[in-house]
């Protein structure tokens, strides 16, 4: 056999938190949400809250680009277009969250978070790599592409 396509990904609903396994050749055939019918791959960032960060970077096989933000924050609040931007120059290679340190100041603790905007990439179970301060989409991606 020249070619298998058992590989399996794993990947945590980000609006119900539910777990959905899907064979990689799906990915890109717009998957939705077994429990709650939510996309899987996303267009654009999705906010979620600690809960849902915690098991999609526990256990999500795709990378996951989280932006902690708060509305208070002006560069936080410029950033936001380009952090939408940057999901479409991700699709496919890694999926874009976004969480509210204003609403979930557990994440804040959690993650150890001493300013924002601050970026945490999350792939095969762990924190990967971040990367603190607003910068074009651009940008963002190429420092996620770098990573893998
Ligand atoms: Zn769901």
């Amino acid at each position: 056999m020249a070619e298998t396509h058992t590989h399996t990904h794993t990947l945590t609903c980000l609006a119900c938190g539910q777990g959905n396994r899907l064979p990689a050749d799906r990915l890109d055939q717009s998957p939705k949400c077994g429990t709650c019918g939510a996309a899987l791959m996303p267009a654009k960032p999705v906010a979620i809250d600690l809960a849902t960060l915690e098991r999609a970077a526990r256990r999500d096989s795709l990378p996951l680009l989280v932006d902690f933000w708060a509305p208070w924050c002006g560069p936080c609040r410029a950033m936001a277009p380009e952090f939408e931007r940057a999901a479409g120059l991700l699709a496919g290679r890694a999926r874009l969250a976004k969480i509210d340190t204003q609403s979930h100041p557990d994440a804040t603790v959690r993650f150890d978070i001493r300013g924002i905007p601050a970026f945490i990439l999350f792939r095969d179970g762990r924190e990967a790599a971040r990367l603190a301060g607003a910068r074009p989409a651009a940008q963002l991606a190429d420092w996620v592409r770098g990573q893998s």
